[in-house]
Formats: structure tokens, sequence, C-alpha cells
């Protein structure tokens, strides 16, 4: 049987009901732009960003090297967590308690933030509070998540539940977990639906958007700094970089701190909503223990189930990783053998050294990077603290906005780092399962 549907697209299934922005709906590009902010990038950072900068009387323009929304922010599986691969006991451990507790918190102020800036500017995107389950992959897995979200009530007071072996069946239709746990209060969203809301908000607040315009160098300049890119130059006071993992290696210093993953991610043909029920009865977002997780949700706007995983590991067209994703959907739930898939994507996100979100700024330059796989709360909150930050008004106070970026000597964005992460995902995930 193929497992591609005949309708099968290699192309986000969020672009069916939010493709990226025709081009000719942009503001032309003109050869030299002046603007009091230019921000490289327009996915969910950059947008948000735009939208109170622009609020705040600042004039704003947004390139991207491609469409407007043809990057990561319309690309993601939408899933809203506050989850970071460092825990609360070991950031405790290695950077102190206070900081710890800060960065959680902020990774909490994230995610509730996703939800009230939704609701305060009324975008449709069908956000809401599903809850997360974490399948344990193995007993060790599951001693250590145990562990780590008890720590994790008694040190910030967030909620969960345990589910036992016996009880997994009412969860996931999977006989391949020895056990879990609930997050009641994580989330999903729409993900295309959500930037196509801030787009249109950043639009309405005077926001100039020029699609197709890869940045290619910063320099300074007597007005502050001066963009290059192939269809001209952009001289603005102040600059973001909001690129995440599409970073190019012409913006070197940034690049040198961001290692770029390839994330995978499938959408199935439209299932009878027995099947779904039977599959994910509660209709949550799903991932599991391994450092290199498989995730699985329902779609919120049709009968569908996407499923992503083997980050960093395939090659080749869509259509040929597609396979490789529904061998590891239909190990992992026997029940979906039968079901085809309509649409696969890949896009890229950003790793650091140090697995953690940085915002700062290096020589004059704006920068929020390296969510990790968490960007929908975390870009969001950036977002708001860049503006806040050059307009001079608001918290623009960040946790994560530590002295040292790491990098690693002769490392400039490309090569065999994420290759070599991924392997060493695997060996912690092997050690961890073997209880060491
Ligand atoms: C497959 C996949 C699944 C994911 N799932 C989740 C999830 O469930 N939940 C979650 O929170 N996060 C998830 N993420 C991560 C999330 O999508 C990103 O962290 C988030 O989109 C980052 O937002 P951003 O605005 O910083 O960058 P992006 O959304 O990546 O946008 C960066 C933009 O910069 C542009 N750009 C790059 N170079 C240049 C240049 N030289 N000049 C101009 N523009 C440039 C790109 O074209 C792009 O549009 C996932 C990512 C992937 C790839």
């Amino acid at each position: 049987m193929t497992v591609l549907a005949p309708d099968h697209r290699e192309e986000p299934y969020w672009w069916m009901a939010a493709p990226p922005m025709p081009e000719a709906e942009a503001a032309p590009v003109p050869p030299v732009a002046t603007a009091d902010v230019a921000i490289i990038g327009g996915g969910i950072t950059g947008m948000v960003a735009a939208i109170h900068l622009a609020r705040g009387g600042a004039d704003v323009i947004v390139a991207d090297a491609g469409l407007i929304g043809g990057g990561a922010a319309r690309m993601n599986a939408g899933f809203l967590g506050r989850t970071l691969k460092r825990s609360v006991a070991w950031l405790e451990k290695n950077v102190g308690a206070d900081q710890a507790i800060g960065v959680y918190r902020e990774l909490d102020e994230a995610l509730q933030g996703v939800a009230t800036f939704v609701e305060a500017e009324g975008i449709a995107c069908h956000r809401q509070t599903c809850g997360r389950l974490i399948s344990a992959n193995s007993l060790p897995h599951l001693r250590y998540l145990l562990k780590d979200l008890e720590h994790m009530k008694r040190r910030l007071g967030l909620d969960y539940e345990v589910v036992s072996k016996a009880d997994m069946s009412s969860e996931l239709a999977s006989d391949r977990y020895v056990g879990g746990a609930v997050i009641p209060d994580l989330g999903s969203i729409h993900p295309g639906l959500y930037h196509a809301g801030l787009v249109a908000r950043a639009k309405a607040a005077g926001v100039r958007l020029f699609p197709m315009t890869a940045v290619t160098g910063i320099e300074p300049d007597i007005r502050g700094k001066i963009l290059h890119s192939a269809r001209g130059r952009i001289s603005a006071r102040q600059v973001i970089v909001a690129t995440n993992g599409y970073t190019p290696r012409g913006l070197k210093w940034f690049a040198r701190r961001l290692v770029p993953f390839h994330g995978y991610v499938m959408a199935t043909e439209i299932l009878p909503s027995a099947l779904i029920d039977k599959v994910l009865p509660k209709r949550r977002t799903y991932l599991d223990t391994k450092m290199s997780i498989d995730f699985i949700r329902p779609a919120p706007d049709s009968e569908r189930i996407l499923f992503g995983g083997m980050t960093g590991r395939l090659n080749g067209t869509c259509a040929e990783i597609a396979p490789a994703l529904h061998r590891r959907m239909v190990e992992i739930m026997p029940d979906l053998a039968g079901v085809r898939i309509s649409r696969t994507w890949t896009g890229y996100c950003a790793g650091t050294f140090d697995f953690m979100p940085h915002i700062g700024a290096h020589d004059g330059v704006h920068y929020a990077l390296g969510y990790n796989f968490a960007g929908v709360p975390i870009g969001t909150l950036f977002g708001r603290k860049l503006a806040a930050r050059i307009l001079g008004s608001g918290d623009g106070n960040s946790a994560f906005d530590v002295e040292n970026f790491p990098t690693l000597p002769f490392f400039n964005g490309t090569g065999l780092v994420a290759p070599l992460a991924m392997k060493y995902f695997d060996l912690q995930d092997r050690r961890m399962a073997r209880g060491k």
C-alpha cells in the first residue's frame, strides 16, 4: 500500500486554512528604505515585536527571506508548553535556584501570555487548554519524569497527574509506554491561523512587510544600522534579528550560536471520528520522554491526526520521508495502519549549545533566538520584550538574557553538529532507559 493519499502534498497542513501571504499583498520593496526599526524575520517573534513597536509609535519594516508565513511559524506542530531540555533541578544545580525558578516562571508567563494575547486580539486560531500526555518510554524514564514533575510542583506549584500503565489506554491507544503523566494546563493552537492573525494586526498597525528580502549583512551607519539585501538597503535606528532556525551564515555571530534542526510533521487523510476517539480519546497533545521526541496531536479544525518525529535524521523529499514517519506512527499507534497521509512537511528549528533560548543585544543589534522547539510561546513573549526594550516602556527584562551565548570553535552554523547532537540524544535516551 502506498502511504500517500491521492491528495498528498508536500506542504504544511496549516496552509489549507492559512497559506503564506502572496507577495502582491505586501508593500513594494524600494531600493533604499528607512525605518525606526527593521526586523529580520517575519515569524512569530518578528511579527509580535512589530505589532507592539508600531502600536508604540515606531515606523517598522519586517524583512523576510521568503513569503510572509512561509517559515516555521506556520509549520510547527502548535504545541503550547513550558518545556525545556533542562529541568528545574538541573538548572538549580548548575546555575542556581533563583535563575532556575526565574527561567521556569518566565516559561509559564510565555504560555499564559499566548492565551491572553490571542484573547485580547480576538485571533481565531483554535487555542485551547487540552492538556498534554507525556508517555514514558521505559521505567527509568518514568521515574525521572515523575521526579522532575514533582520537583516542579514543589518549587513552582505546577500541577500534573500520574497515568499508570493500566490507565494509559484511556489516554492513548499504544502499548509502547510504561505509564506517563498529564500536565493539564498545557495547550495547543493552529499555528497557521495564529501567525495569519499576527500578520493582519501588524499590517493594520502600519508595519511594512518586505517578503523575498533576504538580509545578507548588517553594518553600522550614521542613523544606526544598514541592512543589505539583494533587493536593496534598509536604514534603521534599531535592528532585531528574529531568524531562529533559518539564520543565514552571513549573520555570522548569530549563526555561530545556533544549530539548525530539520523537524518533520505529517497530517493524515480525514479519518472517522470514532477512530480518532479510539486512538486519542481525550484529544490532547502527546509526546514521549526521549530527548529525540515523537509528537502527536489531533488537528483542531478537521478529523485528522498530525504526527511528527525523527528530528534531524531524514533526508530526501517529503514524499520520500513520509513512509519512514508513517512506519513510526504505526509502531506507536497500530490502529492507524491503513491510514494514509495527506500532507508532509519539514521546517527548521534552532538548538543552542546550552539548550536554552536567548534574548539580548550584540553590537547594538537586538535578538531573540534558539528556541529549542518551543518557540510559539517563547517567541510571543520575546517579541513583546524586544519591543519593550526598544520603546523603553513595559517589561523587557528576561531570565534568558544571560552574558554567555555559547558557540564552539570553528562552528559556522552548518556541518555535522546537528547529526552529532542527534546521536548524543540517542545515547542519552539509551543510557536513561538502562537506568543510568
Ligand atoms: C517541524 C517543527 C515543529 C515545531 N513544533 C513546535 C511546537 O509544537 N510548539 C512550539 O512552541 N514550537 C514548535 N516549533 C518551533 C517553532 O516553530 C519556532 O521556535 C518558532 O517558529 C520560532 O519563531 P521565530 O519567529 O523566532 O522564527 P521562525 O518562525 O523560524 O521565523 C524566522 C523567519 O526568518 C526568516 N529569515 C531567515 N533568514 C532571513 C534573512 N536573512 N533575511 C530575512 N528573513 C530571514 C525566515 O524566512 C523565517 O520566516 C517547531 C518547529 C518545527 C520546524
